[in-house]
């Protein structure tokens, strides 16, 4: 027998209709990429999506097509977050901080047909525009004032374009299935791959997110995502702070730890949410500066490994309360969050960040198992450490156009290419990537343990961890330090910090000084260069150098 309650699709506009309904007054303020901060509202930001989707629709655009945005975290991404699905279409956020052949092939490869960007990227499209096969406009992201000397064809002021059209728009009723966003991931090996949301994933994970276990905000927060918008639907907050109807603040292209604490103040912001990288600038500057939050309450972290010294630091210096989460841009992409459970709330501060430092628990939504490398389950005992999957209703059930199938099991799990221990209430710890990890002498080093281990010693601002080839042992882990500003501290140094807090076959052979660890597109450190830099270990690299 079926139920007999009504058959709504769960579809995006429905989010910014709601917000304009009830929250309508409530603001989006945004640091413009011209300059001045721009203030509009829920009701504003509705009636100029409308007007867009008509615009879109003049255009030609139909259901299925795709859109791209080259284009930082404001208003007018916003408005497109909700336009382009909202007609059918589909909304490509591309990572504007991936390399130039990168960004073709990931335009050739979905086939865009209009590539909306922000002014600061009209240098970079005009480079590798005449290797875009599939776009047949450019839109950019201003006013007729700011509109640049530019050669490139069909070229359009956004303005204008939804200028031109009014706000008369019926929401067409689509499939909730329908795709609704597509954003490619480099994180696996080979070409760069797209998961395609649905409009029934974006909104099942954001009414997870919207609950206490998800970001736990509300109309009461004033959010502020620093994760770009290109990188994983920045983790669904623009979707959540609407179904909400929460403030919402766009740092715009300044994600420096001074502009962004400019805002945090100026704006009474209460919640944000960034990758470490974000927050060690934040950090940075507080401790040079000597200010302090006067607003913040929480702070989102994930992308990366958390290390303790940042939770110790917001939780016990600045009084800012830390969530660490994991998730993959496959996942919508929040996949586990730490928010603690009734029975360690009364924990000494130490053991509640112990558990802080877990990349948070299973959720309602996701579900997790650990497998050996013939595919047997492992113990959720909190030690055991083997391949991560992951399978649930806003989880890649393919890659968009792609053949690569070895990650999707038959049986509907998907493969996150991460290492990790699962305890019984569900608390998740990534050891490591499956390809980071030091295998030495048959045993397994975390990469990421070490990483944290070494950051706990005041005198070190980041560190990574790398396997390199070792004739006994196969591979041994090296270090590679960037040191606090004003410290002089030594390899010996660090490795008797880290001697009683890892395993003596566990500590790195050698510890090398870098003035900066590179990173990848998404704010990661990238491995694939420190492996690359230090090939044959730190004194063979540095004779090289020299
Ligand atoms: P992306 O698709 O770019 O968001 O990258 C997803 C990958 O980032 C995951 O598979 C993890 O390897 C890594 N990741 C995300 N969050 C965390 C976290 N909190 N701790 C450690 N690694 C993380």
């Amino acid at each position: 027998m079926r139920g007999l309650m009504q058959d709504w699709p769960l579809l995006i506009p429905s989010l910014i209709e709601h917000a304009a309904r009830y929250h309508g007054d409530e603001e989006i303020v945004s640091r413009s990429v011209e300059g001045p901060i721009h203030r509009c509202t829920y009701r504003d930001v509705s009636l100029r999506a409308k007007r867009l989707a008509n615009a879109l629709q003049g255009l030609g655009a139909r259901p299925g097509d795709r859109i791209a945005t080259l284009a930082w975290n404001g208003y007018r991404h916003l408005e497109l977050y909700f336009a382009v699905p909202g007609i059918g279409a589909v909304c490509h956020t591309v990572n504007p901080r991936l390399f130039d052949e990168q960004i073709v092939f990931i335009i050739n490869h979905a086939g865009d047909r209009y590539l909306f960007l922000d002014l600061s990227f009209v240098p970079l499209v005009e480079r590798i525009a005449p290797k875009l096969a599939s776009v047949e406009g450019y839109v950019i992201m201003t006013d007729r004032d700011h509109m640049p000397e530019s050669a490139l064809a069909n070229l359009l002021c956004y303005e204008e374009l939804i200028g031109g059209h009014n706000a008369d728009h019926e929401w067409p009723k689509l499939d909730e299935r329908d795709a609704a966003g597509l954003c490619y991931t480099s994180g696996t090996t080979g070409d760069p791959k797209g998961a395609l949301y649905s409009h029934r994933a974006i909104l099942l994970h954001t009414f997870f997110q919207c609950s206490t276990y998800g970001l736990g905000i509300s109309n009461r927060d004033t959010a502020m995502p620093v994760v770009p918008m290109f990188h994983a639907n920045s983790w669904g907050i623009p979707h959540v702070a609407t179904m909400c109807g929460a403030r919402q603040i766009y740092p715009g292209p300044k994600v420096d730890g001074a502009s962004l604490y400019e805002l945090i103040e100026a704006e009474r912001v209460t919640f944000a949410a960034g990758v470490p990288t974000v927050w060690l600038g934040l950090l940075e500057f507080l401790k040079q500066s000597g200010n302090r939050f006067t607003t913040l309450e929480r702070a989102l972290i994930g992308g990366s490994a958390t290390p303790r010294s940042m939770i110790e630091t917001l939780e016990a210096g600045y009084g800012v309360e830390v969530t660490h989460a994991w998730g993959m841009t496959e996942m919508t992409p929040v996949g586990t969050t730490g928010i603690l459970k009734k029975k360690h709330l009364g924990l000494p501060d130490e053991a509640r960040r112990d558990k802080k430092l877990h990349q948070g628990r299973a959720v309602y939504g996701v579900e997790l198992k650990i497998v050996d490398e013939e595919g047997n389950e492992l113990a959720r005992d909190g030690k055991a450490a083997g391949r991560l999957l992951v399978r649930g209703p806003w989880i890649v059930s393919a890659y968009y156009n792609s053949d690569e199938n070895e990650r999707f099991s038959r049986d509907g799990w998907f493969d996150t290419g991460d290492v990790a221990t699962l305890d019984e209430d569900g608390y998740m710890t990534i050891t490591d990537r499956s390809k980071d990890v030091i295998k030495s002498g048959g045993e397994w080093i975390s990469s990421i343990f070490l990483e944290n281990t070494a950051m706990g010693h005041p005198g070190v601002a980041e560190a990574g961890a790398i396997a390199v080839p070792h004739p006994k042992w196969g591979e041994r882990p090296l270090l590679v330090v960037v040191r606090a500003k004003g410290s002089k501290v030594g390899a010996q140094e660090i490795l008797d910090y880290m001697r009683d807090k890892v395993a003596k076959w566990q500590l790195p052979d050698e510890v090398v000084f870098v003035d900066e660890i590179p990173h990848t597109a998404t704010g990661k450190i990238s491995k694939k260069t420190l492996r690359e830099r230090f090939a044959e270990g730190g004194r063979a690299c540095a004779r090289g150098r020299t």
